[in-house]
């Protein structure tokens, strides 16, 4: 029997209300608010790797900073090994942060840029007394060597790095607290196609020599779909297809899922697709379509699409897939 999830993402919604604009106030009108969570719902179990894709805007990034407390969920609840993280406090709280680590998309930023490396990862080990102060410059060696940078990393500036190098050492600084969990948001965005591999790949290495847990949260398929066990589509906010990774992409049930598909870039250029995600536009979050959120750019919308929302239900290949016709027939757009 399967051992239960580590992490429970149960019904969890966010609301970010917006500036209350004084024409809206003066008229008596309510205050605006983006919908970036609709009640979104998956288990996350340990020492898998878990990929979460959709277009800018789907709430991917929102539900990341949910998974480290970043955000606080408006509803729902996220549950790590059982417990509410939004009930911990004191001491569990402080271990849930050891244990559950992100790392930020955008390595220019995330680092301090008048710290050394030494400094940056020997403020990570001593914050949580991860090691005697004695033993902190032999664990600094050893996560530069775990991160693949040279050991006279330790003395430069972030600035005296390219991007990737900068990224394996927000990786180091991770890993500095032993976390068993990582979040990793956007990861290699902010990087050239050729540097992207080599991230992607030390992670994947370092998933499978420590076994980690790992939510990669992306919009690039091709990457979601290198590293990933498992995969979670979002759409405005909510799960539209969740199963295992092979299954999604030669097999997917829900048409913007297949839309993605026939978007995603190949990895030879000469061969890239310029075609769009989905046709139309993202509907504004701030006004969600009732129904389906895709009726309004799926081409097999029907009436009853646009009344009705569909769960998730399970497809004839065994993952889940929220479209109503996932019910009566294989769903080809
Ligand atoms: Fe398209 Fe209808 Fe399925 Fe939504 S429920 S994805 S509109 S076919």
């Amino acid at each position: 029997m399967r051992e239960p999830a580590l992490i429970s993402v149960e019904d969890v919604g966010k609301v970010f209300p917006m500036t209350h604009s004084l024409l809206r106030y003066m008229r008596g009108m309510p205050q605006l608010s983006v919908n970036a969570l609709n009640g979104v719902s998956f288990d996350i179990h340990r020492g898998e790797t878990v990929g979460i894709v959709g277009e800018s805007g789907c709430g991917k990034s929102t539900l990341a900073r949910c998974l480290v407390r970043l955000h606080d969920c408006d509803s729902g609840q996220i549950r790590f090994e059982g417990k509410d993280i939004a009930a911990l406090e004191g001491t569990a709280r402080r271990q849930f942060n050891r244990r559950v680590q992100m790392i930020f998309q955008d390595p220019y930023s995330s680092l301090n840029p008048r710290m050394r490396v030494r400094q940056i990862l020997g403020e990570a080990l001593s914050v949580h007394r991860m090691r005697p102060k004695a033993a902190i410059p032999t664990r600094i060696a050893e996560l530069l060597d775990i991160v693949r940078l040279p050991s006279d990393a330790a003395d430069k500036f972030p600035h005296e790095f390219s991007g990737g190098q900068r990224q394996r050492i927000g990786i180091a600084r991770a890993l500095a607290v032993e976390p068993e969990v990582l979040v990793a948001d956007e990861l290699v965005s902010a990087l050239d196609v050729s540097v992207q591999a080599q991230v992607v790949n030390l992670l994947l290495r370092l998933q499978e020599e420590l076994g980690l847990t790992v939510v990669f949260v992306a919009h690039d398929l091709r990457l979601v779909r290198h590293i990933s066990h498992r995969v979670v589509v979002m759409y405005l906010g909510r799960v539209v297809e969740i199963g295992p990774t092979e299954r999604i992409f030669s097999a997917p049930a829900h048409p913007y899922t297949q839309a993605l598909l026939a978007a995603a870039p190949e990895m030879d250029p000469r061969r890239r697709n310029t075609a769009p995600a989905a046709r139309g536009e993202l509907p504004s979050p701030l006004n969600l379509p009732p129904g389906c959120a895709f009726s309004t750019r799926c081409p097999l919308a029907t009436d009853r699409c646009r009344a009705e929302r569909p769960a998730l239900r399970a497809t004839e290949n065994g993952h889940m897939a929220a479209c109503h016709l996932v019910d009566t027939h294989a769903v080809t757009a």
